[in-house]
């Protein structure tokens, strides 16, 4: 049975998280708010430190390789839980690696998530190389920062519609990749691009592939990075596929065209990771909580827990509606990364976990933003910035109006055709 209390094993890895929140992402977050499209070098130092810690075991079992693996890591979780679980499979209460990366990437998202998203090393392609990889292609590919490409000028909530076309070419035992993506994060910084392509867009969503791309591929011709509302620290980019040839080897799990179940697997990586991006707008939120009630405590409001809300000042009131609000959303996302570790179906709860942190992460900042009046406007604080960081965290892997199609379709017992 779940308890929501955190693991104890976790404290470890949830104090070096949060160490790191505040000494690298905290310190730096206003330096690359401001110098948008510059790398921070300052996390190439904290890669080789991380690594090091993992390898030494000083982050304990958990790993800081959990703690990093913050932009969809866990989706290999399904493979690893046995090896990362406490708690015992007889008792059927497994803290494993979706409930590690979560917890971590509260902290480190508490301190900056432009540039949590901007880790070397990580990133939503080895997600999908974590989940599908077979053996000679995770010795290959294993620990290099990827980024992940499936976002189109035509294709955005709708994946399926993806037109980029990956073709064989028997004689040199190559695929050929032509088509544009959009929007991918770290597509500039990355080592390799995980890219979705269809065989065959006559067979539908069960033709779309994945594919890795090495960044340094001549036919991958970086087209732009985009300027950006918040998350500024992580580059967005865009690209042209020509004539771009991968070795067949580099497509990830079967090459074959199932009609059945195929598209689903793909989505259902979706499962472990959305309820991480839930878990960073819990941290931006939280932090824009504690800097909040830091404010309206040295002007005099008094939060008072003892009284109820509506005896208190109105500020006092809102900001006691906003930290139940939070409560809902993290409890949420425990629920769906326990599942997970748990391998219980979690997709409903994946998405009312992203649903509702996202919904309420951006509510919670622009209500502190205002609560704080002029001081939460302006760029001596960093509420204005947390604003507007969270906002994509209600957008990327699936928008709030997506995860409500899905719980929906998920509680009535519809198909992606019946509702959409
Ligand atoms: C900073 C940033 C980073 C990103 N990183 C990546 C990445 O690494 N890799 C990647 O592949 N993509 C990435 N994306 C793309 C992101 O996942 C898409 O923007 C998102 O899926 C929405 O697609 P879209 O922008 O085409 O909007 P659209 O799909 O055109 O949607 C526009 C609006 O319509 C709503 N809508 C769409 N369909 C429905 C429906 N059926 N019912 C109700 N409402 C609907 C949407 O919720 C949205 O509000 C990134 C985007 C941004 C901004």
């Amino acid at each position: 049975m779940i308890n929501l209390e955190v693991p104890r094993k976790f404290k470890p890895l949830i104090d070096q998280a949060h160490l790191v929140a505040v000494e690298i992402f905290r310190a730096n977050s206003r330096k690359y708010d401001l110098a948008e499209h510059t790398y921070p070098k300052e996390l190439d130092m904290l890669a080789a430190a991380m690594d090091g810690m993992a390898e030494g075991g000083v982050l304990g079992e958990a790993g800081a390789g959990a703690v990093g693996s913050g932009n969809g890591d866990a989706r290999g979780a399904g493979r690893k839980a046995g090896g990362q679980s406490s708690g015992s499979a007889e008792s059927g209460n497994r803290n494993g690696s979706n409930m590690a990366s979560l917890l971590g990437l509260i902290e480190l998202c508490w301190g900056d998530v432009g540039l949590l998203l901007t880790m070397p090393r990580q990133g939503l392609g080895q997600a999908a190389i974590a989940a599908v990889a077979n053996e000679e292609q995770l010795a290959r590919f294993g620990g290099k920062w990827a980024a992940m490409a499936i976002t189109e000028p035509e294709a955005g909530s709708d994946s399926a519609a993806i037109r980029t076309t990956a073709r064989l070419d028997e004689e040199t035992g190559e695929y050929v990749l032509n088509g544009e993506k959009i929007f991918v994060t770290s597509g500039d910084r990355a080592e390799l691009i995980v890219v979705w392509a269809t065989l065959d867009r006559d067979q539908g969503r069960a033709a779309i592939k994945s594919f890795v791309v090495e960044r340094d591929n001549p036919g991958l011709k970086l087209d732009r990075l985009e300027h950006k509302l918040g998350i500024r620290a992580s580059d967005t980019a865009n690209f042209v596929l020509d004539e771009c040839r991968v070795p067949k080897e580099n497509l990830l799990g079967s090459p074959e065209i199932a009609p059945k179940g195929g598209f689903s697997g793909v989505m259902q990586t979706f499962d472990n990771t959305r309820p991480l991006v839930a878990g960073m707008a819990i941290g931006v939120s939280r932090a824009c909580l504690e800097r909040t009630r830091e404010l309206l405590e040295e002007a005099g409001v008094r939060i008072d827990y003892d009284r109820p809300a509506h005896l208190q000042t109105a500020a006092a009131s809102e900001f006691i509606a906003m930290e139940s609000d939070w409560e809902a959303a993290y409890l949420l996302a425990l629920q769906a990364a326990w599942m997970a570790d748990n391998r219980k179906p979690n997709s409903l709860q994946a998405s009312m976990a992203k649903a509702k942190a996202g919904r309420a992460g951006t509510d919670i900042a622009l209500r502190c933003v205002a609560l704080c009046g002029s001081l939460g406007y302006g760029e001596g604080e960093l509420l204005e910035k947390w604003a507007r960081d969270v906002k994509i965290l209600d957008i990327f892997e699936g928008t709030q109006q997506i995860q409500l199609l899905i719980i929906a379709r998920q509680l009535l017992g519809k198909t992606s055709a019946e509702l959409r």
